[in-house]
């Protein structure tokens, strides 16, 4: 058999490019018609998806349930709004230029460049997706070569669903990334880690091209003195260990007040059973480390500190059990770098106001997590912290809400989607000033008197 010739990128580009003058992507019937055929194509695909995501990740059906669950409601919503958002917006016209009429348009940028991770493979590619068709966009997707099951059935999903001219999946590593990278896109939307954004934005440098930049970090999770430690245990459980800790809003670490911290840790340890077994090894529910590289990088962080539940490693299984490790100190690499992994450690504080200056040391988070039923340590921890997102009293959950802009801030990524975040994010408004010929005000224009001399 002969082996495929390499995808021109820049002929796809082109292609877009020109699909794109057609037009067609601004009439937003297309966009409705292409948002519809996404849904029914994922929907349709259910099963080769939950098994692509079984062996990239070994997730469960319920996990994988979650991930889709999370873009056919964005879906919905966007088709419930979208009317709404590309009206263009009436803006107040001052006197001195009447007779006029001022407005905002919301116009697509043109061909799109979305580079995705592999923790969330699908929905970290299709819910920016999303926001690029409803925003009357055309996009090049490129999902992570590490997810790679789940990369194959993205591509098979969109060949089949959409023309190349207007949504096009090319597959490969790095060096396809960079590839795409050196091309000129009108607009790039991009998921992954803090490092690789950077090279993602100096790239984009060259041509000037916006960047949406959704990135990681350190989430901190503060649990005060005053808080309902059952729903505090299983809510942080929950959203720690989720695909086995590789969800870029998971609680990084937690901050706890020293008054509670033996009594919360035992029903954090109490929820891991409840919800893995005794050995998550062999749970339904508890997903794998994605490869060798991210295992041994994780593994390295278990020297640290004082394990209280977990501990378990399986390199041929890629399995880290749920891991809780208590006694680290800032200066530990685990406290150092994003863990993104199934290992929580466990710093004890004794003053609201210690916990809150920790964080504001440290880069500003993607998330933030805070548990208290005091309003008023609710009100001081929001109004004295930076981050890109906050969730009083869960974890994660305020991602799936898409009425929510998500996004980092600093060094967790630029820019917001999910809902009508995502239709803004990819277009620019454009300011239209239309002016009547009814007549015509002269208080601009030079005149004799103002010492224009007439020869
Ligand atoms: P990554 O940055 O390694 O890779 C993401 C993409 O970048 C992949 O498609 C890959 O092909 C490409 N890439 C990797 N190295 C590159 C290079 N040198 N040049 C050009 N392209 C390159 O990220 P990852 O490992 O896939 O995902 C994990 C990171 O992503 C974590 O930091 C996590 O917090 C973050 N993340 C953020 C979000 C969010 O929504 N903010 C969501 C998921 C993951």
């Amino acid at each position: 058999m002969l082996a495929q010739p390499p995808v021109k990128i820049r002929n796809i580009l082109e292609e877009q490019k020109q699909f794109f003058r057609t037009g067609k992507t601004k009439d937003v019937d297309f966009r409705i018609a292409q948002l519809q055929k996404l849904k029914q194509a994922i929907t349709a695909n259910q099963p080769n998806i939950f098994k692509a995501l079984k062996a990239d990740l070994n997730k469960s059906g319920f996990d994988a349930y979650f991930e889709i669950i999370g873009i056919i409601k964005e879906i919905d919503y966007a088709l419930k709004q979208i009317k709404n958002w590309v009206k263009p917006q009436k803006v107040a016209t001052p006197y001195h230029q009447f007779p006029a009429s001022t407005h905002i348009y919301a116009e697509p940028f043109g061909v799109t460049l979305i580079i995705g991770p592999w923790n969330y493979p699908f929905n970290l590619v299709m819910t920016p997706l999303i926001g690029a068709i409803a925003s009357g966009n055309c996009a090049v997707l490129k999902p992570s070569e590490i997810s790679a099951q789940s990369s194959v059935v993205i591509a098979e999903i969109i060949s089949k669903t959409f023309e190349s001219g207007f949504i096009k999946v090319i597959e490969g590593g790095v060096e396809v990334t960079q590839e795409l990278l050196a091309e000129k896109f009108d607009h790039i939307f991009f998921t992954g880690g803090t490092e690789v954004g950077k090279i993602v934005m100096s790239a984009a440098a060259k041509y000037l091209t916006p960047v949406t930049l959704e990135l990681g970090g350190k989430s901190p999770c503060i649990v005060d003195e005053n808080t309902h430690l059952e729903y505090t245990a299983k809510r942080i459980v929950w959203g720690k260990f989720i695909n086995a800790g590789q969800t870029c809003t998971a609680p990084d670490y937690l901050l706890v007040h020293k008054n509670i911290k033996a009594r919360l840790l035992n029903k954090i340890e109490k929820y891991i059973k409840e919800f893995y077994g005794y050995v998550p090894l062999d749970s339904p529910n508890y997903s794998r480390i994605i490869n060798q590289k991210h295992f041994f990088r994780l593994v390295s962080f278990l020297k640290y500190g004082t394990i209280i539940v977990g501990g378990n490693t399986d390199l041929e299984d890629l399995y880290i059990a749920p891991t809780v490790i208590d006694k680290v100190s800032w200066g530990d690499k685990i406290m150092q770098e994003e863990i993104f992994g199934p290992i929580l450690p466990v710093i004890e504080y004794t003053d609201i106001d210690e916990a809150i200056a920790i964080i504001n040391e440290k880069p500003k988070p993607l998330a933030l997590y805070f548990f208290s039923n005091n309003k008023q340590h609710q009100t001081k921890v929001l109004q004295s912290t930076t981050s890109g997102g906050v969730c009083i009293n869960d974890t994660v959950m305020h991602l799936t809400i898409p009425s929510l802009p998500f996004g980092g801030v600093g060094e967790s990524g630029m820019g917001r989607y999910h809902g009508k975040a995502g239709f803004e994010n990819f277009s620019y408004q454009r300011s239209v000033l239309n002016k009547s010929f009814l007549f015509d005000l002269k208080w601009r224009y030079y005149s004799t008197s103002q010492g224009v001399k007439k020869r």
